[in-house]
């Protein structure tokens, strides 16, 4: 089931080739012959399959699929074991995926922390690091801090950083292609000069993509969570903000300038409270953690019989007493998800997705959230759009984003054999 679903996501499409432009290589380890992507992925995708049958459903000749073979072998991404169906006479020899034959690295950069994973070609997690971190307010700690996590699973690691493909990035803000480094200096303007990308292209020398946190959520939904199967839906990433991702026809739209599936800015309230944007009244202002938390204060100097009482109050706070059935948690997650099902209802009125996926840290209230969610978004939008739309809570919870941003890597890799070094040469 993945892997139908990801040959179709790793397919070459218009919205992946800049980032494999601009994340090719600079020396390229094992020349790329045509098909030689193709085979990759159907390789990738099946996991064992015999020489013979990649050429009969590549309609290739045999001795193309022999050198691409070899060019593979070389790379160590596929190996010849010999346990094909015997026929009665010697077993044939079949060619197996090698998962572990490379690593990739995939960061979550949030606004408040930085999490590092180091996963192999199958999206399985080897090594996790996570550090709490100002990181909308402090670029200068925190790209040392993305290196030093990076470092840390490395170190957990078997083989060396020559095996390591690529590095993805996930941040809390949209990203311009024509600035594919960068962030918006209006979500976050302490970064203003600042790059996301470069000082890990200089510590790693491997390539480096950096793609909004909720694109990589829905893309790692799409490839290992609730969205496999699934060629259009929405990840909706509640977290310290509120942003989203959209699969359309089986590929993250961006929109015109990487703006695309900023739901956290759709204005509920043109008098509300002032956004961290300029802008009033946002749904974020309503639903990010900071709201949540101060709501949760505000209830509580009428309700000193809620387990928040006497205690700090955080968002983590207010979701484990909303899980301990505390009302006024409860009230506030009520709030919140009244809130969403507005900006959601209005999203499944423009893009009819098939499924909308609730990731982020509120995610982990499950039906509490979903249950008031469902209401508020049934009374609101068309029968039409909403009668076939489910909505549903990641299957990735908080590892979604890093996983995406390991997958977005992958994808390319895949597609490009010259990702991967000619181990035979030594290089
Ligand atoms: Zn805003």
């Amino acid at each position: 089931m993945a892997g139908s679903t990801a040959s179709r996501a790793a397919g070459p499409k218009k919205a992946e080739q800049s980032a494999r432009a601009r994340s090719r290589p600079a020396a390229a380890a094992v020349a790329q012959r045509p098909s030689t992507g193709g085979v990759l992925q159907l390789l990738w995708r099946e996991g064992r399959i015999s020489r013979a049958e990649i050429a009969r459903r590549t309609g290739l000749s045999r001795s193309t699929v022999s050198e691409i073979v070899g060019d593979l072998l070389k790379t160590r991404l596929v190996a010849e074991v010999g346990d094909g169906a015997s026929q009665g006479g010697r077993r044939p020899i079949v060619l197996q995926f090698q998962d572990d034959a490379y690593g990739i690295l995939g960061i979550d950069m949030g606004a408040a922390h930085v999490a590092v994973a180091l996963v192999n070609l199958r999206g399985q997690v080897i090594a996790w690091e996570h550090r709490s971190h100002p990181v909308r307010t402090d670029p200068v700690g925190t790209v040392p801090l993305m290196i030093e996590l990076s470092e840390a699973c490395l170190r957990q690691w078997k083989l060396g950083t020559e095996r390591l493909v690529g590095i993805g990035i996930g941040v809390p803000s949209p990203v311009d292609p024509k600035d594919p480094d960068g962030v918006s200096e209006v979500v976050m303007p302490a970064w203003r000069g600042h790059t996301v990308g470069e000082a890990l292209r200089k510590r790693f020398r491997v390539p480096v993509l950096v793609d909004n946190d909720a694109n990589l959520g829905a893309l790692a939904e799409r490839w290992w969570g609730a969205g496999r199967g699934i060629d259009d839906f929405t990840y909706v990433k509640v977290a310290t903000g509120v942003g989203a991702g959209h699969i359309i026809r089986g590929e993250i739209y961006r929109g015109a300038s990487g703006v695309a599936g900023e739901i956290g800015h759709l204005a509920l309230d043109p008098q509300g409270e002032l956004c961290l944007c300029g802008l009033r009244g946002c749904l974020a202002t309503r639903v990010g953690s900071r709201a949540l938390v101060a709501r949760a204060s505000a209830l509580l100097q009428d309700h000193p019989e809620s387990t928040l009482a006497g205690r700090e109050v955080t968002i983590t706070a207010i979701e484990d007493a909303a899980l301990g059935g505390d009302p006024l948690a409860l009230q506030v997650v009520g709030e919140a998800a009244e809130y969403l099902g507005i900006a959601v209802a209005g999203m499944l009125n423009l893009m009819n997705p098939a499924r909308v996926i609730i990731g982020g840290g509120l995610a982990r209230l499950g039906e509490l959230l979903l249950a008031t969610l469902r209401r508020s978004v049934s009374g609101r939008t068309l029968v039409s759009s909403i009668a076939p739309t489910e909505i549903v809570t990641s299957e990735l919870g908080s590892r979604a984003v890093a996983l995406g941003a390991a997958t977005l890597i992958l994808q390319t890799a895949l597609a490009d054999l010259r990702h991967f070094r000619n181990a035979a040469a030594g290089n």
